[in-house]
């Protein structure tokens, strides 16, 4: 089993709603166990500017199998949750990504981790050092707020229904 962080994000209909259950779809997925889910920050949209901003979490997990397998698994949520092709970066009912899978490194067209852009998005980082305040790249560089510029924190939207823990 691996120790995985996926990081979640709508800004499209319900977004708490859409968050929620790409959750219990993980959970409810052979092979994935969900440990702590963070509460949900709203964030400032990033990429395309003018659209709704997004509201974010993070999840820890236990994944059994492979990092390109479990993408896969991701994609499959999205697509039942209602994302189609589109504007890449617009509006989207449920992103997923994986931010960091153990400590490995991966690097494929499809399939870039530790996600390139982890350090940069506030609305990645702050979950992420809520579940996991010592967590670091696999490269032992430590994850710090310090360069997370985009995607700005502009609210809290409490934990997510159903999965309320500290975080
Ligand atoms: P986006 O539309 O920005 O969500 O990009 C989705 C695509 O990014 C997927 O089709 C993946 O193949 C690719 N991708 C690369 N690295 C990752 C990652 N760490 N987590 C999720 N998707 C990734």
């Amino acid at each position: 089993m691996t120790n995985v962080f996926v990081g979640l994000g709508s800004n499209l209909g319900d977004r708490v709603g859409s968050i929620a259950a790409a959750v219990r779809e993980m959970a409810a997925t052979e092979g994935v166990r969900v440990l702590d889910v963070s509460s949900v920050v709203e964030s400032e949209a990033w990429g395309v500017e003018d659209q709704p901003r997004f509201a974010n979490a993070v999840a820890r997990l236990d994944v059994r199998g492979e990092a390109d397998a479990f993408l896969g698994t991701l994609k499959a949520i999205e697509e039942r949750l209602g994302r189609r092709p589109g504007v890449r970066y617009g509006p989207r009912p449920i992103d997923l990504d994986i931010l960091l899978f153990g400590d490995e490194e991966w690097d494929s067209p499809e399939l870039t981790i530790p996600h390139p852009r982890l350090l940069e998005r506030d609305f990645a980082v702050t979950p992420l050092l809520r579940l996991a305040p010592d967590a670091v790249l696999p490269d032992g560089t430590p994850v710090t707020r310090e360069n997370a510029v985009e995607g700005r924190i502009v609210g809290e939207m409490g934990p997510v229904p159903g999965f309320g823990g500290p975080g």
